[in-house]
């Protein structure tokens, strides 16, 4: 029987959480498909979380443990992956749309001559058995289905689309411990870790983001400020980025981060198709405009038709003598 494959995306021991999204939709597919779920793990100290994929949904898991795997190498990574491919021949093969899976997929793709369809947001089986891959097109004005007939078929998934399974310590699968002689990462090798990703906004439950309503870049500092009083972190639309205001980490929307907050504030941002990509989603959005006729304000569900300058400094003043009150009552 074969499967579907699911790379098991791990920067050191830990699992990325897209791992078991992708493994809760390869279950639902594989039920429909008749096939089995695998997983793959690389990584150094990775042994001891194979278990947890088997948890989430695999039958099989290879995992690839190997003091040479610690760095991220996309090259050594696309490697191994590749033969591993051409061994066990998946039906299907599916990435994270992380950072990283974005750099690993197509290598792997182009390494096996097969297609890749990027930054899906869901997988469905046609009437005929088809694996149909849908995606956002034109900036997100249209929803590609997709069907690829080169083999196996390959698709990055977007980070928080899919569900994952509830943990059952109780599933039973197979873990296969595969070893590499050579790893071959054609001369490439690692020097250190320049930067680190500083916020991790795909997650983040409060979102304050800025766009163009913002005059200059030290104004930022007020969006910094709500967001430390509401505990949430700063977002921007892409003319800041561009801008060089803020660094793309923060960027919302259809070329930047897809966040779900329980709460997004969009501060001085219109609401451009691209932007509203990224966001859409959010549990609740307040929206701050000067513009009564600002898109945004039709996705909202709370409008503050205001200057931002006027309004946030209020905002943060009310908020802060609220807790001010609020730690009082607790100490009398
Ligand atoms: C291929 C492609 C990909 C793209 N990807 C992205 C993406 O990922 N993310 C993204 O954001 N954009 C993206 N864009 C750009 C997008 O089309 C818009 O240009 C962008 O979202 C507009 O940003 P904005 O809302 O900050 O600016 P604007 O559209 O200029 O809106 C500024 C808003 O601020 C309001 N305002 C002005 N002054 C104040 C004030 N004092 N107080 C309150 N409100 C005020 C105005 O009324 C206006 O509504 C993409 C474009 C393309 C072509």
């Amino acid at each position: 029987m074969t499967g579907i494959l699911v790379y098991a995306e791990a920067s050191g021991p830990e699992i990325h959480p897209i791992s078991f999204e992708l493994l809760g939709k390869a279950r639902e597919l594989a039920e429909k498909l008749g096939l089995e779920v695998w997983s793959v793990a690389l990584g150094y100290g990775i042994s001891d979380r194979a278990p947890e994929l088997i948890y989430h949904g695999a039958d099989k898991v290879y995992v690839y443990d190997d003091e040479r795997l610690r760095d991220l190498n996309v090259v050594a990574y696309k490697n191994v992956l590749v033969e591993l491919v051409k061994e066990i021949k998946p039906e299907i093969f599916l990435l994270g749309a992380t950072p990283w899976g974005r750099s690993l997929a197509p290598r792997v793709a182009a390494a096996l001559d097969t297609g890749l369809t990027a930054d899906c947001i869901d997988l469905q089986v046609s009437e005929d058995g088809k694996l149909i891959q849908i995606r956002p097109a034109f900036t997100g004005n249209i929803l590609a289905h997709i069907e690829t007939v080169s083999k196996p078929v390959m698709a990055t998934i977007r980070y928080r689309v899919m569900r994952k399974l509830p943990r059952d310590p109780s599933r039973k699968g197979e873990i296969i411990v595969c070893s590499v002689e050579k790893i071959d990462c054609d001369g490439i090798r690692c020097l250190g870790k320049v930067s680190e990703r500083r916020i991790n906004l795909a997650d983040a439950e409060i979102v304050v983001a800025g766009g163009r309503g913002l005059k200059k870049k030290e104004d930022l500092r007020l969006l910094e400020e709500l967001a430390s009083v509401i505990g949430g972190v700063v977002g921007a639309s892409r003319p800041l980025v561009e801008e060089g205001w803020i660094s793309k980490d923060h960027q919302v929307g259809f070329s930047g981060n897809v966040v779900k907050p329980k709460l997004y504030v969009a501060c001085g941002i219109s609401g451009s198709p691209q932007h509203l990509a990224g966001m859409r989603d959010s549990n609740i959005i307040i929206a701050i405009n000067i513009d009564p006729s600002a898109p945004i304000f039709r996705h909202a569900d709370y409008g503050v038709v205001s200057d931002l300058y006027d309004f946030i400094p209020k905002l943060i003043n009310y908020l802060k003598e609220r807790a001010g009150k609020s730690v009082e009552t607790k100490m009398m």
